[in-house]
Formats: C-alpha cells, sequence, structure tokens
C-alpha cells in the first residue's frame, strides 16, 4: 500500500481537445480550480484528429475565457498524458463525466493510466445539469446547420465559430 501522504501543493491537469471549449468544460474548471492549487488545462496535440481549430487557436480561446482564474494556466502536449502530468509536477488528472456514454472510456482511459503511473489519480466530476448535454462535435454541428448555440459555448468562441463557418460557405 502506498504511504497515505498529500503533497503541499496539489497540480491537476485537464487534458481534452477543446475543439472548442464550451461552457460545460469552463464549469469543469470553474469547479476544479477551487479543489486544486494549481490547474493545468492542457490541449492534446493529436495530428491523426482533425479539429476544426488549430491547437493555437484553442489556446487563444482557453485563454481568453479563463483569464480571471489566477490558478489556471493553459498548456498544450503531445504523447503520454501521464508523462506529461509528472513532467510538471501533477499528481490528479481531472475528467467530467456527461452520461454513461462518457464512463465506460474514461474508467478504460483511469485504468490506463493507472496502470501506467499509479501514483497519479484521476479525478471525476460530473458535469452541471445545464451543460451534460454539451459536447463540441454537437456544438459544431448545430453552428454548422445554422443554429444557435448561445449559453453553450463562451460569446467569443461563438463568434468564432460563426466566422469559420461562414469562410467554409456551410452549410
Ligand atoms: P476529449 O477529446 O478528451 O474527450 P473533450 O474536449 O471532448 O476532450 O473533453 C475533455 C473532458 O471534458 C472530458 O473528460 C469530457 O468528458 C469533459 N467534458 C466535455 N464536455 C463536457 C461538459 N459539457 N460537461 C462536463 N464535462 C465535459
Amino acid at each position: 500500500m502506498r504511504a497515505a501522504t498529500k503533497p503541499p501543493r496539489v497540480t491537476a491537469i485537464y487534458p481534452g481537445s477543446f475543439d472548442p471549449i464550451t461552457n460545460g468544460h469552463l464549469d469543469l474548471v470553474e469547479r476544479g480550480c477551487c479543489l486544486f492549487d494549481k490547474l493545468i488545462v492542457a490541449i492534446l496535440r493529436n495530428e491523426t484528429k482533425q479539429p476544426l481549430f488549430s491547437v493555437e487557436e484553442r489556446i487563444d480561446m482557453l485563454r481568453e475565457v479563463v483569464d480571471g482564474y489566477a490558478n489556471v494556466v493553459v498548456d498544450s502536449f503531445a504523447g503520454l498524458l501521464v508523462d506529461y502530468a509528472a513532467e510538471n509536477g501533477a499528481t490528479v488528472l481531472l475528467r467530467g463525466i456527461r452520461a454513461i456514454s462518457d464512463y465506460e472510456y474514461e474508467l478504460q482511459m483511469a485504468l490506463m493510466n493507472r496502470r501506467l503511473r499509479p501514483e497519479i489519480e484521476t479525478a471525476f466530476l460530473m458535469a452541471g445539469e445545464a451543460y451534460s448535454f454539451i459536447s463540441s462535435h454537437l456544438i459544431k454541428q448545430v453552428v454548422s446547420l445554422g443554429g444557435d448555440v448561445s449559453g453553450m459555448v463562451p460569446a467569443a468562441v461563438e463568434t468564432r465559430l460563426r466566422g469559420r463557418y461562414a469562410a467554409r460557405g456551410t452549410p
């Protein structure tokens, strides 16, 4: 059994694609930053996915919306999440659960990460009830079809989404 010692300062990583950040993500950041001394919101640089926004654009949007939180920083990473966490002195991975559909994938990831680095714990927060139906994927679909997503993403993100789809000429 591991010794039950809590580090004096707990750093958590909130990893994700954030393509783009939604008010559901933001709700998790707001709640997460009260639980930990430092919260790193980290965008996975995944060359195999075809994101709507580049990593740099997503970093810009995230920085804009988390600007008011003194203990939240925005970063990006490539490679294994647990290695990135260890390099940054983080002992917690923060993830959100919206529905049972999230649970299976999240459980698998949490157990794999625990196997790779048992000293790093995954903490889950249940999605806020007002945001549990929101996903970046669905937001993009709605905006691409001309729907209104106000209240579901920060206003600056909505503007960027509209601009991106207008430039693409969709629908
Ligand atoms: P990923 O590609 O890793 O799923 P996402 O950006 O979609 O990245 O999500 C990052 C994390 O935020 C995941 O743990 C996801 O479950 C959580 N999340 C996404 N949307 C919401 C939401 N509306 N409410 C709470 N948590 C959410």
